[in-house]
């Protein structure tokens, strides 16, 4: 190749496969960015007007063309790239056929600057429709610069095909892109409608322009790739297997730096990930096979896009395979999603915490309304004083927010239509529905109903509130202090419904608790209630301090953490939690329920 254009002899352009290669303004951005390429340029600007379809401008600062070969270069089947046939598997260059710069000026106005680092003056040379207009000296410095207009003006039928002006821009911007990641070193600007759109300069290494390229999102979630059998090579970057796409955009295929759309290197690619993504997902891949030009056949499709291996088991081995070793190396990656950037140590703890949190029993589907009844005779203690409760109580509006709430007030959803599916840690329960999945903190729910159950069943200070006398009255001694505070808070008591009489000196007899507490010992629960009295702060007004006692009282009456519940108790709690408002939270503000959508457990399994 000693860069002298000649047209190539009919015996030789029947042999290749020729035939359309302009089909939008993207085809004519393709063959320009070759022809620079194959120039040598190591800067590249592109001037696209009206997304590629006004006009196109391709400037470099490659090797320029001799005066007396300019015209020539627009003639069909003149070329500086290949003399005779053989040399198509030699060709290292883009171009080979001398077809593009003809094709290109016979459907639009082509104006070409140029000149070669040996010349004096450049040449100017204007095209229309495939007629030379005009060829003139022209100071310009060297390199070539090619500018198509009037694209498609001398048959206006194939603007018809054309798609909007962003699409178009957009496929011119695939074409530069797949050039960008062939060519790191050579620096590339990009114009569109007189403003700078993109601006890569040259880039030491390939991962260095991919992350300029496609992103840094790319380049954090792809591992480098290398591989080699005899004299094929493959470089690239795979993506990890917890990173996956729902196209096939991000999946770049080049065969000695010529992008291509190549079915048994996709298969292989996709044969590697089987396993390691979901089906109907894809990969992020850029994979460079590099084989001498003898082993692949480029004359295959006009545009070049597809080619042919003498070995495509070879090919299709190293691909897999080199992918395949890739992947099996990485760990594990766990996250909550979102790609969300994880602590140190995160994986490991999350490890930790599932295997201390195993579920302890399961069931199915749990009975509820009619059964609820039954259930509350069988149940405990307390199961049997709610089940009295509920009927006093109104459904009311939940507060929004969280979202299983949101998925309640949505479909008109409860917690009793839950299905349970057990406990954890003796603690948590578990409930599925069909679109997420919820962590009940059973010490909080029940805190939370009964607090409410409190508040709404307490009458107005200073009425009483029915409690539930006890069989046999509960005699206690207090100490000075506990006096004292009894004495504060004596109404506070009898509005909850603990009924206390003065006995002797320092000695109460408790006549009745309330209803819910009636489980727990009479003295003990007067004394966690003038214990945390004589901590309240004496400013607090009487409302506050009622509300301080409901909360101790709820606590004390909720079922603690560490106690296995029956199914009849948890479907109970699930009854009266519908029935309870503020449920998101205890009393306290701790969460009552976690709630995990299914397209956040989807994330988290990277499914999606
Ligand atoms: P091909 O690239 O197949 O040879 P083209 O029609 O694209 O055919 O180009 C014809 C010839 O014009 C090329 O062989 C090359 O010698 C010359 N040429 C085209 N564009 C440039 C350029 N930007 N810089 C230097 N030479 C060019
Ligand atoms: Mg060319």
């Amino acid at each position: 190749m000693n860069g002298k254009i000649v047209v190539l002899p009919d015996s030789l352009t029947s042999k290749i496969a020729a035939g359309e290669v302009i089909e939008r303004p993207a085809s004519i951005l393709k063959e320009l960015l070759e022809n620079a390429l194959d120039a040598g340029a190591t800067d590249i600007s592109i001037e696209l007007e009206k997304g590629g379809c006004g006009s196109i401008k391709v400037i470099d600062n490659g090797s320029g063309i001799e005066r007396s070969d300019v015209p020539l270069a627009f003639e069909r089947f003149a070329t500086s790239k290949i003399y005779d046939f053989d040399d198509i598997y030699k060709v290292r260059s883009y171009g080979f056929r001398g077809e593009a710069l003809p094709s290109i000026a016979a459907i639009s106005r082509v104006e070409m600057v140029t000149k070669k680092h040996s010349s004096l003056s450049g040449t100017r040379v204007i095209i229309e429709a495939g007629e030379v207009k005009t060829v003139v000296d022209a100071g310009c410095p060297v390199g070539t610069s090619v500018s198509v207009s009037h694209i498609f003006d001398p048959v206006p039928v194939r603007k018809k095909f054309l798609k909007t002006e962003t699409t178009e821009q957009g496929y011119c911007m695939d074409v530069i892109t797949r050039t960008a990641l062939s060519h790191p070193e050579v620096r590339i600007r990009v114009a569109a409608r007189g403003r700078e759109i993109l601006n890569i300069p040259s880039a030491r290494d390939l991962s260095e322009r991919i992350s300029l390229v496609l992103g840094t999102d790319f380049t954090n979630h792809t591992l480098p790739v290398k591989g080699n059998k005899g004299n094929i090579t493959l470089t690239g970057f795979a993506s990890k297997p917890e990173y996956s796409r729902s196209g096939a955009k991000q999946m770049y295929y080049y065969v000695n730096k010529r992008f291509v759309r190549d079915y048994l290197l996709n298969h292989a690619v996709m044969t590697a990930y089987r396993r390691v993504i979901a089906a109907k997902r894809y990969p992020a891949v850029i994979m460079f096979v590099d084989l001498p030009t003898e082993d692949v056949d480029v004359n295959v499709h006009p545009a070049k896009m597809e080619v042919r291996f003498r070995n495509p088991r070879e090919i299709y081995d190293i691909v897999a395979g080199t992918l395949v070793t890739a992947l099996s190396n990485v760990a594990p990656v766990i996250s909550g999603g979102n790609d969300r950037v994880m602590p140190e140590g995160y994986g490991e703890r999350v490890q930790e915490a599932l295997k201390r949190y195993t579920i302890s029993s399961g069931s199915g589907k749990l009975f509820f309304n009619k059964d609820v009844r039954e259930a509350g005779k069988t149940g405990s203690a307390h199961g049997k004083m709610q089940e009295n409760d509920r009927d006093a109580l109104q459904l009311q509006r939940l507060p929004e927010g969280s979202y299983v709430e949101r998925e309640i007030a949505k479909k008109g959803q409860n917690f009793a239509d839950l299905e349970f599916i057990g406990q954890i840690a003796g603690t948590y329960l578990v409930f599925s529905s069909s679109i997420s999945l919820i962590l009940v903190d059973q010490h909080a729910a029940h805190e939370r109903v009964l607090f409410e159950k409190l508040k709404k069943g307490s009458p107005a200070p200073g009425e009483k509130m029915i409690g539930q006398r006890l069989l046999i009255p509960e005699v206690v001694s207090l100490s000075p202090r506990e006096f004292a505070a009894l004495m504060e808070s004596i109404k506070i008591l009898e509005d909850t419904g603990i009924e206390v009489e003065l006995f002797g000196e320092k000695t109460v007899i408790v006549k009745s608790v309330p209803a819910m507490l009636s489980h727990i010992e009479p003295k003990e629960l007067l004394f966690e209630i003038l214990e945390e009295f004589t901590e309240t702060e004496q400013s607090l007004g009487l409302e506050e301090r009622r509300e301080k006692i409901f909360a101790l009282l709820a606590c004390k009456g909720a079922v603690k953490a560490n106690q296995k519940l029956s199914e009849s108790e948890v479907a109970m709690l699930c009854r009266d939690l519908d029935a309870t408002p503020f449920s998101s939270t205890c009393p306290h503000g701790r969460p009552v329920f976690i709630s995990f959508k299914v397209g956040e457990l989807e994330r988290m399994f990277k499914r999606k």
